[in-house]
């Protein structure tokens, strides 16, 4: 019987004929059909992936060089281009679009080897953090199916929890991915902005968009991190930085070097934060130090200030992104309804789009309209700009920041309907490293006495993945409670 720990092992026992990539293919489709009341993965490659597992043991068995994630079972968001397969962001208005062409991430991901078994559910166009904003329905916690989540790149994120693949693609604008891994009890990171190629991520907020990984262990993330990132034409953003330090599974080993751990004691202490929660981290740093750890607190006071900030900057973004979608290229469209240009717009965006999308476009329109521009545009561009001058600051004197990755454990199914602002809110701890562009990693290290899981989120200076990367190994070795 066919079971997965990491890609390493699993590399191994591909190597000496243990086991075939189809071996793994037909466990993984088998758990999927099993699993479909999750409503995971939307579409699930099933020939396809069959016949690129039988190639891949085939090139293997030929002596062929391999590619660095040779047979690994991949999913992706629902935003992340695939040529010639759905992309829907979840939403009515891109139900029937075919991708015609695949986006970096992927094409990085089939050059090395990997096999992707089918898309995964999400908020509709990357908006949320509960799931429930999907044309599809919400994706289901398998933990407790009662429970959300998280969002907005949930079904990723289940698919990874309940053994669909072995690692996954999600995106993270303002904590897509750590908060459904936290919600899920596994790992989730987002890398600093620049780090993966935006080309083929359907946008959300430009600045903000970033893609990012869901595995079980943190090697694993690094060994898709190290295949996806990396310079692209195609996305200047990523050009731009200076050559990455090379991160791969085996630089990321447990490094006994003495961090300095800063906690933002605006964080710990806020009222939001559920004291179970509170305790854990506390209790965190109290062994940390214990074993010789700098753990400090520090003052971060703008805390109060960076949900607002984000939203206002990111539904501004969203607007303009999202203006391309009226139906005439593609996208939905109501043939029935010819009368006037104005008309056929609002139709095809009014029916195309759902609830909470439209609210934010229009949120995004007005922020950026001419009278409001100064009192909301510009004073969250001003918070984003001291919030990059006081991570410097932090920066200069420690090298990762510790916080929780969300104030609770996964919401009951419901909330975001029932009280939309109090989801906002959730995203108080992951929206920092989105608004300064810092790598940002959630830990399954805890377990709640309701009995859902939740971790501890890390943050590194940006493109330092390499330190985040390797205390998150120390943290998960050492100081797991779950
Ligand atoms: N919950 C946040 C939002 O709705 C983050 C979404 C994301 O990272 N894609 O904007």
């Amino acid at each position: 019987m066919f079971s997965y720990q990491n890609i390493p092992t699993y590399q191994q026992q591909l190597n000496e004929g243990e086991v075939s990539c189809k071996d793994a293919v037909a466990y993984y489709l088998d758990k999927i059909k099993n699993a479909s009341h999750l409503n995971a993965i939307i579409e699930v490659y099933v020939n396809e992936s069959i016949e690129r597992a039988q190639f891949l043991d085939e090139k293997r068995k030929a002596g062929k060089a391999l590619g660095k994630l040779h047979g690994v079972i991949v999913t992706v968001k629902d935003v992340i281009s695939h040529k010639d397969h759905k992309l829907s962001a979840s939403s009515n208005m891109l139900k029937e679009f075919i991708s015609i062409y695949d986006s970096t991430a992927v094409k990085k991901l089939l050059e090395d080897d990997a096999i992707i078994i089918g898309n995964c559910n999400c908020d509709e166009f990357a908006m949320g953090n509960t799931n429930e904003n999907s044309f599809y329905g919400r994706a289901k916690n398998a933990l407790d199916e009662n429970k959300v989540s998280g969002g907005s790149s949930g079904g990723s994120a289940v698919a990874v929890q309940a053994g669909l693949c072995m690692v996954s693609l999600g995106s993270d604008t303002g904590g897509s991915v750590r908060q459904p891994a936290d919600f899920c009890g596994i790992v989730g990171m987002k890398p600093s902005y620049g780090t993966v190629s935006r080309h083929g991520l359907i946008a959300y907020a430009s600045s903000f968009d970033q893609i990012g990984v869901f595995a079980n262990n943190v090697e694993d993330v690094a060994s898709v991190l190290e295949v996806i990132s990396g310079p692209d034409d195609y996305d200047s953003t990523v050009n731009q930085q200076i050559p990455k330090e090379v991160i791969s599974s085996k630089s990321v080993k447990s490094n006994p070097k003495e961090y300095r751990i800063a906690l933002f004691k605006n964080a710990i202490n806020h009222e939001s934060l559920d004291p179970e929660i509170r305790k854990a981290i506390f209790e965190l740093i109290e062994n940390l130090r214990k074993d010789g750890y700098t753990v400090e607190e520090i003052d971060f006071d703008l805390i109060d200030y960076i949900v607002p900030a984000y939203y206002v900057l990111t539904t501004a973004e969203a607007s303009s992104n999202l203006s391309r979608y009226d139906g005439v290229r593609y996208g939905y469209r109501d043939e029935k309804n010819t009368e006037d240009l104005a008309t056929f717009y609002k139709k095809n965006r009014g029916k195309g789009f759902g609830k909470e999308v439209k609210k934010r476009i229009m949120l995004g329109t007005f922020v950026l309209s001419e009278g409001y521009y100064d009192a909301y545009f510009t004073k969250a561009q001003q918070v984003r700009n001291l919030l990059a001058l006081r991570t410097k600051e932090i920066f200069n004197s420690f090298d990762v920041v510790l916080l929780p990755t969300v104030p609770t454990t996964a919401f009951d199914a419901g909330m975001m309907e029932k009280d939309p602002i109090a989801t906002y809110l959730a995203d108080i701890f992951t929206v920092y490293a989105n608004l300064t562009g810092i790598p940002g990693i959630s830990l399954p290290l805890f377990k709640h006495s309701n009995g859902m899981p939740f971790g501890a989120q890390l943050l590194a200076n940006k493109r330092d993945e390499l330190t985040l990367l390797q205390l998150s190994k120390v943290l998960l070795e050492n100081y797991k409670r779950y």
